[in-house]
Formats: structure tokens, C-alpha cells, sequence
């Protein structure tokens, strides 16, 4: 589903991935697809992934555990954690879905990639599928050549948040060579260029790296009030770690004039609205300016 805004004589064409499922959200559903096939035919029945307190992918895998009756793990960044696990709505709805949690210290979770360190949690959990963290692997990249298709033939430029880099991979796989991929990383890192080129089997984008509004996570009243004003103004509720901040940018560019008259341009909406009602707590506890919508 688009939808379509113009913004100073530019066409904008959001197109609506936050819509595919409200838990299994956007990209997350396109990164799982393929893996929940390879699960099923490994005739496994348990995934084990890591994340934040409030990650989408932590609780796009718990919602996946339920529709298809795999058993979750979930490895999760902080010890202080594990008594507040009902004041964190990510967490809780992740638990209601079936999720079990393992709370590790930060230092502890670094180890995420380390072979020694999966090889104690199949110790400890027994034998399961493995995803890391954010979902990235080659199956989460061919399911998000899934997101732009021949329909999006017309468009110039494609803009796509970006996290891990997983997603805008897929994104640039399935792109036209003439079309241009602009990713806007929510976090900074100069890693990111270089993860998505090892994926990539295209040029034709480039990293816009103003608006990550201080890194993963942070954000600002500035941001907030562009969201809830983009949501006054279209009813498209926007997240307020990824596509916020893409968006953001986009109308940014906009107004400076980076794309040329007449381009064509698409936006991903590629969900993680669930984060809003964690985001909210944390604004109002340092009595910031909240999100003023709810997706669920
Ligand atoms: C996870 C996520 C992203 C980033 O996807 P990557 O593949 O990690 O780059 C973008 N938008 C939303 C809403 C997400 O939840």
C-alpha cells in the first residue's frame, strides 16, 4: 500500500511495509521469511537471537515463535533487566508471546558473534537456530529484495533508514540501476558503508549520515516534533528510531534542495512502531516531549 504527499512540488510515495503485521513489522517480516523456511527445513524448533530492551527484532522473532510454534530465547543486553521486565512494553509483549529471556551484562553481550560464546548457550539451551542480532544474514537480505519490485520501476530515488544495513542491502539488490538507494543510518558508524558494500550487488547509493539525532536511540524534541506533527498533518505514525528519523531527513534534503525538480521519490515505511509506547516511558520520565500516537 502508498501513499502519496507532495511536499514542495516533490511527489513522496510512502509505501506501507509497517502494515504487513503489527508485531512481525515491515523489514522484520521480510528478514524472517526466509529463515523461518530454512528453520523448517532443518526440522528445527527452537530460534535464539539477541537485542535491546525495546528491539523490534527481539519482538518480531517472539511473534514469529507463536504463529509458527517455534520455541524463543532471547538474549538480552542488561542484567538490570530481569526485574522490569513488566515495565518494559517490548519485553512484556515479547514474554505474552512465549519468549524466554536470558538477561546478560553489556560487557557479556559483546560476545554476540563469538563462536565459544553460542557454543555455551546451545550448553545451556540445547540445540536451536541461530539469528543474530537486528536478523541481518543472507536470508534476511533475500527477503528484503522482496520490498521494492517492478511497481517501484518509475521512482528516482528510494530512501530507507538503516540499522544494521541489512535491509537497504536488499533494497539496493532489487533496485534499478538508474534509480538512486538513499540509506539514513539511526546510529552512528562508519562500519555500516562497508557491512552493506560485502552485500550489495550495486552502486547506485550512498549513506546520509546527518540525522541519526546523536546515535541509536537518541533522539530530540526536534524530532518529536516533526513526528507528531507528520502525523497531524498525513495519519502516518512514524517510529521514533528508524523511519522518524529517516523521514526527518528526507524533508530536510527536501528543503535544501538535493533532489532535482520533478524526482520521484519512495519511502520505505519499514514499521517498528511497537517502540513507541517503550519510547514514550523513557520521554516522560526525563519530562520530554512524548509521541502523541499509539500504534497498538
Ligand atoms: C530494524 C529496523 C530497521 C533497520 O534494518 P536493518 O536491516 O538492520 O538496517 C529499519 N527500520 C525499522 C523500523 C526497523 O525496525
Amino acid at each position: 500500500m502508498y501513499q502519496t504527499i507532495i511536499i514542495k512540488n516533490k511527489l513522496l510515495s510512502i509505501k506501507r511495509e509497517d502494515l504487513l503485521h503489527p508485531y512481525i513489522s515491515g523489514n522484520k517480516f521480510r528478514k524472517l521469511k526466509y529463515n523461518i523456511e530454512e528453520v523448517k527445513r532443518l526440522n528445527k524448533n527452537t530460534l535464539l537471537t539477541f537485542g535491546g530492551a525495546y528491539s523490534n527484532h527481539i519482538l518480531a522473532v517472539a511473534a514469529v515463535g507463536k504463529e509458527y510454534g517455534f520455541k524463543t530465547i532471547g538474549i538480552i543486553r542488561g542484567e538490570e533487566l530481569v526485574n522490569n521486565i513488566e515495565n518494559n512494553p517490548t519485553l512484556s509483549k515479547a514474554k505474552e508471546f512465549g519468549m524466554e529471556f536470558d538477561f546478560i551484562s553489556r560487557d557479556n553481550y559483546r560476545n554476540k558473534n563469538d563462536e565459544n560464546f553460542i557454543a555455551t548457550l546451545k550448553l545451556k539451551f540445547g540445540d536451536f537456530y541461530l539469528l543474530p542480532e537486528g536478523g541481518t544474514n543472507l536470508l534476511a537480505i533475500k527477503g528484503c529484495e522482496e520490498i521494492v519490485t517492478s511497481e517501484d520501476d518509475a521512482f528516482d530515488y528510494i530512501c530507507c533508514a538503516v540499522g544494521t544495513g541489512g535491509t537497504i542491502s536488499g533494497v539496493i539488490n532489487c533496485s534499478k540501476h538508474c534509480q538512486k538507494v538513499l540509506g539514513f543510518p539511526a546510529l552512528k558508524g562508519d562500519f555500516l558503508q562497508e557491512d552493506i558494500r560485502k552485500f550489495a550487488n550495486k552502486e547506485n547509493w550512498e549513506l546520509i549520515n546527518d540525522y541519526h539525532f546523536g546515535g541509536y536511540a537518541k533522539t530530540t524534541n526536534e524530532l518529536i516534533d516533526f513526528m507528531n506533527e507528520f502525523y497531524t498533518q498525513y495519519q502516518i505514525p512514524l517510529d521514533p528510531i528508524y523511519t522518524g528519523k529517516m523521514v526527518f531527513g528526507v524533508f530536510d534534503l527536501i528543503k535544501k534542495n538535493y533532489f532535482p525538480e520533478n524526482a520521484k521519490i519512495l519511502i520505505l515505511h519499514t514499521g517498528g512502531l511497537q517502540g513507541i509506547n517503550g519510547m514514550n516511558l523513557v520521554l516522560k520520565n526525563n519530562n520530554l516531549t512524548q509521541i502523541k500516537y499509539n500504534a497498538y
